[in-house]
């Protein structure tokens, strides 16, 4: 991880009141200029994995990838594309240590989950069920000691304070170092993260609703392999909330 500049240092403990994202003064962790560059997804999106469309080219509810079956988790979907701003702020969360800003990321990603709680009832083959338990995606310890923090549990536990669900951050664990994501191709990040979580208290989560959280879906397969795990454990349903997805490809 690069260090701030020393003046930037100095500047940030002398005025601690600046936007995360680009550090211009604001009494929020995000300045409105900023929020209002989110990309936000709205409909029509895959039903199924929360994928946004195009809506001239949407021929099917499904995307291609949800047509295969190729998911194990029963639903997921995301608050923003991964772009532009939206990625500025992922990326500032996740990498220039600014733990404040998965208080409006949180913010929004419960209003996702509420809207699909409430609003897409009549639109699938089985309707969601209110969760029982938010579970963040969890890293590998030895990336937590590097990172200091793992950002999907900030931002589940704001989810789980606004949805009053209960946070449970330690019955899901990545039981083997995988490489990081970011830096592999499509086909290698399914097999990287192949059998890389468990289940730590199955009867825990026995006949239970589960919603997986985390900062970014890519491809799905981290989140499929959680999903995976739960379900072995005897989940009744998984459903998956991001703050932000890719949408190329
Ligand atoms: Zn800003
Ligand atoms: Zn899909």
């Amino acid at each position: 991880m690069t260090q701030k500049p020393l003046l930037e240092r100095i500047l940030d403990w002398l005025y601690p009141n600046r936007c995360g994202v680009c550090h211009r003064f604001s009494d929020n962790a995000i300045c409105q200029d900023c929020k209002s560059k989110w990309s936000l997804i709205a409909s029509p999106y895959c039903l199924w994995c929360g994928k946004p469309f195009d809506p001239i080219a949407k021929t099917s509810p499904l995307c291609g990838i949800c047509l295969q079956g190729r998911y194990k988790f029963d639903y997921a979907r995301s608050a923003v594309i991964y772009e532009g701003v939206s990625r500025e702020t992922v990326h500032a969360l996740k990498f220039n240590r600014k733990p404040r800003l998965a208080q409006p990321m949180g913010e929004l990603m419960a209003e996702v989950m509420n809207r699909a709680l409430e609003g897409e009832k009549g639109l699938l083959p089985s309707p969601w069920q209110r969760p029982s338990m938010v579970v963040p995606v969890p890293l590998h310890p030895k990336t937590q000691r590097q990172r200091g923090y793992n950002q999907a549990a900030l931002l589940a536990e704001v989810v789980g304070q606004i949805l009053d669900i209960p946070v449970e951050s330690k019955i899901l664990a990545q039981t083997k170092q995988t490489k990081p994501q970011a830096t592999l191709g499509e086909k290698e990040r399914w097999e990287n993260v192949k059998g890389a979580f468990e289940v730590v208290q199955p009867e825990f989560v026995k006949g239970k609703v589960v919603v997986i959280v985390d900062d970014v879906m890519t491809t799905g397969a981290t989140l499929n392999e959680c999903a995976k795990a739960l379900k072995r454990a005897g989940a009744r349903q998984v459903y998956c909330l991001t703050f932000a997805r890719t949408v190329s490809a």
